[in-house]
């Protein structure tokens, strides 16, 4: 029999890539050390050398059928005859285990068959090749110094075993334990996995093993010797604001080179120089060492929409991160120094997966600003009287109606036919807009997103509104208005009434065209 296994070298702690962790996250998920279960080498075919181990039994023994499976003395002097571990001999021999080492109850097991029998005192020597566990057990402190090797330089809390078992073995090893092997023994996974972690905290008593939601997974492979470490995200919770327009919350890959970088892009890759995510999540790339970020915000605004008030809540992922331990304030101060005021982050702490999708789903009732001008529908006739008249006459025009007299002609022409082309004044636009509070809306999927949206008719409530300013500039109404909405409205859309999509909507009331200037998010009502 060949004893050449197993292989003296440390095998190197390998990596997992990004892609392979997050395939691999499902499975391992609920594989606690000595509870993982899972065969992932179902799929393997692995090649046995051996003969089948019980016709092997069988030649060593012709009375196979008569031996007794453990405790039976016979059934012990058997394990033993055919080389079993004293770890695997404690597992099997049908001693209760409680708050005794598995190779102390084996080594007392051996001694009581060798009182009975001289024969068996050197059975191990003679049959070095433990038929039980492979010798994995002898494995168990090797494979420690190699997690703990691994593990070097990592900042963690939470670590988690899992084993990946040749298929093979794992059924033979469960045919051979019910054939000899005292009832209700333990199998070799769970007590090989009991075995490494005693090794591990005997070499650092300061880790910390959990059966969920590890930082750090340490997955052995019990074939050839190899742990791979998967180092789960870093999770950060916080709310941002967004002081400036222009800015995406997400990446955004350039539409010339797709993120390649060519010199459209200035070789960023981005369409956009900034966006929320870059600005909250580049800088913590270094203090947590990692390599890479996602960004999960509660909703998103238009990239021309700011975001005021208390600020949109967010998760921020850091993969792969070596440092989990940081202070917080200094995190939020080196964001909020290197955005140069185009964002503010605050109220971050440290958060975990499952609040992301908390964030994701979290419906989100916000505030928005919106300022509107009040112009008339349409006045074509008025603009041809207009355009026969001289620089000099739409002046003079303009001083009779106390309008600006500067810029071209175009510019006076537009000028005159904007003011007081609506009847409304500061006070029936106010006590219009005052009315729409508590009303349910009616919006068809706004034609602006028509192309990336069902259409379908989506009912939204206007909860609030408030702060209402009118000012009139050159006889245009300017609106300045805060519109509390229930998740989901499209706001512009109640203002400007998309064409009678929204209904009613603030445009369709006044009988006017309501022309959108700017909108923020005042407020979001969550968290
Ligand atoms: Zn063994
Ligand atoms: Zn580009």
């Amino acid at each position: 029999m060949d004893c050449s296994f197993p292989p003296q070298d440390y095998p190197l702690v390998k990596k997992m890539t990004e892609e392979e962790a997050d395939d691999d996250w499902q499975k391992y998920a609920s594989g606690g050390f000595g509870s993982t279960d899972l065969d992932l080498w179902s799929d393997l075919t692995v090649e046995m050398e051996e003969p089948d181990a019980e016709e092997e039994f069988a030649q060593l023994n012709t009375h196979l059928q008569e031996i007794p499976p453990a405790p039976a003395p016979d059934g012990l002097k058997h394990l033993v005859r055919i080389g079993i571990c004293d770890h695997c001999l404690g597992r099997l021999g049908g001693r209760s285990t409680i708050g005794r080492e598995l190779v102390e109850i084996g080594t007392s097991l051996r001694q009581q068959v060798i009182e009975r029998d001289n024969d068996m005192a050197d059975a191990r020597e003679k049959e070095q090749w433990c038929p039980f566990c492979e010798n994995l057990f002898a494995e168990a402190k090797v494979l420690a110094t190699i997690i703990l090797e691994g593990l070097k330089g990592h900042e963690f809390d939470r670590l988690q075993l899992g084993a990946q078992f040749p298929k093979d073995q794992t059924e033979n090893e469960d045919h051979l334990r019910k054939r000899f092997g005292a009832s209700g023994s333990a199998p070799l996974k769970s007590c090989l996995m009991d075995e490494i972690t005693k090794n591990l905290k005997e070499m650092d008593s300061d880790i910390k093993l959990v059966n969920e939601k590890p930082e750090i997974m340490a997955l052995i492979d019990l074939l050839t010797l190899n742990v791979s470490l998967d180092v789960r995200s870093h999770y950060i919770y916080g709310r941002y604001l967004k002081h400036e327009r222009g800015i995406p919350q997400t990446r955004w890959p350039c539409r010339s080179c797709k993120g390649r970088g060519c010199k459209k892009c200035d070789n960023t890759g981005q369409q956009y120089q900034h966006s929320i995510q870059s600005l909250v999540g580049d800088p913590l790339l270094s203090i947590y060492d990692s390599h890479d970020h996602a960004f999960h915000g509660m909703g998103r605004e238009d990239i021309d929409v700011r975001c005021m008030g208390r600020g949109r809540p967010f998760v921020i992922e850091l993969k792969n991160p070596l440092r989990r331990k940081v202070d917080m304030n200094e995190v939020m101060a080196t964001i909020n120094d290197n955005s140069e005021g185009r964002i503010e982050v605050h109220a971050m702490r440290d958060s975990q997966r499952s609040e992301v999708v908390r964030v994701k789903e979290t419906p989100a009732e916000k505030s928005y600003r919106i300022c509107f001008q009040v112009k008339a529908k349409s006045d074509e006739e008025g603009s041809e009287d207009l355009n026969a008249l001289k620089k000099s006459e739409l002046e003079s025009l303009c001083s009779e109606k106390g309008l600006k007299k500067s810029g071209t002609k175009a510019v006076l022409i537009e000028r005159l036919n904007d003011a007081g082309t609506t009847s409304h004044d500061a006070a029936s636009i106010t006590a219009l807009l005052e009315g729409m509070e508590g009303v349910t809306l009616k919006q068809r999927t706004p034609k602006r997103v028509a192309h990336r949206r069902a259409d379908k008719i989506r009912e939204r409530k206007v909860m609030e509104v408030s702060n209402i300013k009118v000012k009139m500039i050159d006889g245009v109404p300017q609106v300045e208005v805060d519109l509390r909405c229930e998740s989901g409205t499209y706001v512009k859309e109640t203002v400007h009434g998309d064409d009678g999509r929204t209904v009613p909507s603030v445009s369709g009331l006044l009988d006017a065209q309501c022309h959108v200037q700017w909108l923020d998010v005042a407020d979001i009502h969550a968290d």
